[in-house]
Formats: structure tokens, C-alpha cells, sequence
């Protein structure tokens, strides 16, 4: 098991069809859980993939980590399937958010941490993998054909 860093930077998500709900404050690492079979190049992918669609991504390194610490802030932790309905999902994404004073459309939500659980039998599945993604860099579902809400 080797071990790297992997910290991202969002600085802007481009207007049009995406939608942005959340946003960091801080710039996250990225962990991989020891039950994911996710690699460090499929996260490498799927981030270069919303990179292109003009959400900012800054990546300087990468972490395959022994444990991952559900409490820890400032994280996005990726693993195989834990605790969601799979009749009725195919994946899930939980975000930790906060905000400050009173709750209106300009309501800026801040991101504390994100656990994704992508199960093992869906490693092949692109746009499920990619909008789950989308959710842990702050983005919401919206008309467009990966952040539709039916994945
Ligand atoms: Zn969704």
C-alpha cells in the first residue's frame, strides 16, 4: 500500500446546465478506502473528466489510505458499498454542509466532508461513478446527462 496526497482545489463551476449546491472552503484530500477497488488513476479520470467541463480541479496528489476515519473534516472518501438501500440506489453520496446566518437562494452551503460509496459491481459503471463524483465536488442534480438525478 503506498501512500500520496491528493488535494483538490475548486475554484470556480462554470455556469450553464451544472448546477453547483455546495462548495469547499477548504481544499480537500481525497482518501481511498481499503474496501473500494477504485484506483488512484480512475480518480485521476473521473476528476479530469469534470476538469473539462469547467469545474476546476487543481490535483497535486493522491491517497490510498489503510483506514478511513468517518469524523475526519475535509475529505472525500471513497468506498465500496456500507450502508444505503441498493434495490432503490445504485450508489450513494452523503455531504456534510454548514451555513452561515439565515437560509435564502443565496444561500451558500459549505462542504465539511463527503463519504461516496460506489459498490465493487459497479467499478465499470461511468455515470454513475462521475455523478457521485460531481456531488463530492459540490455539484447538485441538474438537466444535465450526467448530473440528471435518476443515477
Ligand atoms: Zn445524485
Amino acid at each position: 500500500m503506498f501512500l500520496l496526497n491528493l488535494i483538490i482545489s475548486i475554484n470556480q463551476v462554470a455556469a450553464g446546465e451544472l448546477k453547483s449546491n455546495w462548495r469547499w472552503i477548504t481544499e480537500p484530500s481525497i482518501e481511498i478506502c481499503p474496501d473500494s477497488s477504485i484506483t488512484v488513476n480512475d480518480v485521476v479520470d473521473y476528476l479530469s473528466y469534470w476538469q473539462k467541463r469547467n469545474v476546476y480541479v487543481d490535483i497535486t496528489s493522491i491517497s490510498e489510505v489503510e483506514y478511513c476515519d468517518l469524523t475526519k473534516l475535509n475529505v472525500i472518501q471513497l468506498s465500496d458499498h456500507r450502508d444505503f438501500d441498493r434495490s432503490r440506489y445504485h450508489a450513494m453520496t452523503n455531504v456534510k454542509w454548514y451555513y452561515h446566518g439565515e437560509k435564502n437562494k443565496d444561500t451558500t452551503y459549505l462542504i465539511k466532508r463527503v463519504h461516496v460509496q460506489i459498490p465493487d459491481s459497479l467499478i465499470y459503471e461511468d455515470a454513475v461513478i462521475l455523478h457521485e463524483i460531481g456531488h463530492a465536488l459540490g455539484l447538485g442534480h441538474s438537466n444535465d446527462s450526467i448530473m440528471q438525478p435518476t443515477h
